[in-house]
């Protein structure tokens, strides 16, 4: 087992991190920009290591300063956390010619399923049902047009190296077609340093449906069940749940097993999750893309069968085989995720940064808050937003449901806006208990 871990990350999944190391009695090393100097989880960890100033390329994202850090403190592994760093590839297979284990999958799967083109060429060719759409990167207007004469309108011209719903542009016609591409492509070269883009079917109001897979570095692969993340904004999710109440048994089954054999098809390791397309008007089921790291939403699928998936990942990257087959995986009860984001969900989800004069967490039954914040805390500007992810866990999802209401109407935070009021008002919506919302629920319900 490792004696030492260097969390590759900042906010609440650093502090994730940190705790699991804890509970294992595996020292854990901070790496943190001047911008977080006063972070919960550089006051948490056993070390520290400031890697340099606020800006994410001269401190998250720059590697020699985190392997120097590594170096320095005599870190055997690396845990890179969501976003910055997790799926670079590169990073990956350096960490490794460095002796330091980087706790996901191997490099080489990183970058196949990094390119969102080629993970869909992959999948379909492992018998995965894809959204129809190009085989590969599409290079010009003609071409996008001759595809999407072909799969009929509207699609979606997609990034192949995006993520975090960035780099999407939707076409009904094909004379919008013509810009969207243009724009669609100067936006990936912006964003990702990368020109390509794929165009898929653009699915209306379909449900987003995951399965979490965990796989060990012995050829054993299970799924721990799915996750609806339909409540999105911006092609972001807001709220997320295990299980998915439109879901049987047996779809339920049948989308894991798929998943379980889409893993295995490309030697998958570690944690990684599927995500797909639910088409509620013809029923299927369509392989997206594939996020080789922890999820943000990962404590919905914990709460529900009791597997700690981040403990899972630093047993996995030890050598360790998977102690749970998968018919020892059991789901009880719903679990219910509401995304605390520091933004003004009255002005459009504008970023509300600053500091946060009252804090006070909710707790009680049931309730568990995964935060790096605390009264005073100054919100730096140039991370992402989320301040807290809020988790509730019941027999049932009504109860879930009640509970996460109850938690809200607990979890104070002034100062600045957040997403609480929004949170709020989704528990309390006759259309969310139902659960037959799609992705375009926030668009219609939140105007
Ligand atoms: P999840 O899929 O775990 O729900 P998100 O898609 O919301 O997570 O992304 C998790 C975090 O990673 C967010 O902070 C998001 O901005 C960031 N992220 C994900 N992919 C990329 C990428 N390719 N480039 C930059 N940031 C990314
Ligand atoms: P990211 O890497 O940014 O997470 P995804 O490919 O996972 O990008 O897509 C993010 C979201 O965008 C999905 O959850 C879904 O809401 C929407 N989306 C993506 N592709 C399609 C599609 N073909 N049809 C309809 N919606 C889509
Ligand atoms: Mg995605």
């Amino acid at each position: 087992m490792f004696r030492k871990i260097l969390i590759a990350n900042r906010g609440e999944v650093a502090l994730r991190v940190i705790r699991a190391c804890k509970e294992m009695g595996i020292r854990t090393v901070a790496v943190y920009s001047e911008a977080d100097a006063n972070s919960l989880h550089v006051k948490f960890a056993d070390e520290d290591v400031c890697i340099g100033p606020a800006p994410s390329s001269e401190s998250y994202l720059n590697i020699p300063r985190i392997m120097s850090a590594a170096e320095i403190t005599d870190a055997d592994a690396i845990h890179p956390g969501y976003g910055f760093l997790a799926e670079n590839a590169d990073f990956a297979e350096l960490c490794s010619s460095c002796k330091i284990k980087f706790i996901g999958p191997a490099p080489q799967v990183i970058a196949r399923m990094g390119d969102k083109a080629e993970a869909k060429k992959t999948m379909r060719e492992a018998g995965v049902p894809c959204v129809s759409g190009s085989l590969d990167i599409v290079t010009d207007v003609a071409e996008a047009r001759k595809i999407a004469a072909e799969i009929g309108y509207p699609i979606i011209i997609k990034a192949v190296a995006g993520g975090g719903g960035r780099g999407m542009r939707i076409a009904h016609t094909p004379i919008a077609l013509s810009t969207a591409f243009v724009t669609a492509q100067a936006e990936a070269e912006k964003s990702f340093g990368n020109p390509g883009v794929y165009i898929e079917k653009y699915i209306e109001d379909p449900k987003h449906i995951e399965i979490q897979v965990l796989g060990d570095e012995h050829g054993n692969v299970i799924h721990l069940g799915e996750r609806d993340c339909s409540i999105q904004r911006r092609h972001q999710k807001l709220i997320e749940e295990c299980p998915c109440s439109s879901l049987d048994e047996s779809s339920r089954a049948n989308l894991g097993e798929i998943a379980v054999r889409a893993a295995s098809a490309v030697g998958y390791t570690n944690a990684g999750t599927i995500e797909f397309l639910f088409d509620r008007r013809s029923g299927g089921f369509y392989f997206m893309e594939m996020n080789t790291r922890i999820q943000v939403e990962h404590p919905v699928t914990e709460v529900v069968t009791l597997v700690d998936i981040v403990k899972q990942q630093i047993l996995i990257a030890a050598g360790e085989p998977l102690q749970m087959k998968q018919s020892d995986i059991r789901f009880v009860g719903h679990g219910i995720e509401c995304r605390i984001n520091a933004e003004n969900p009255y002005q459009n989800f504008r970023p509300s940064p600053g500091k946060i004069v009252t804090y006070h967490a909710p707790g009680g039954n049931g309730v568990r808050v995964d935060s790096h914040c605390y009264e005073e805390y100054v919100i730096p500007p140039y991370y992402d937003s989320m301040l807290a992810k809020l988790i509730t866990r019941a027999s049932t999802r009504d109860e879930c449901i009640r509970r996460m209401e109850r938690a809200l109407g607990e979890f104070i935070i002034e100062g600045i806006s957040t997403t609480i009021p929004f949170h709020l008002e989704v528990m309390r919506s006759e259309e969310f208990k139902h659960g037959t919302f799609g992705t375009g629920f926030v668009d219609t319900f939140w105007k």
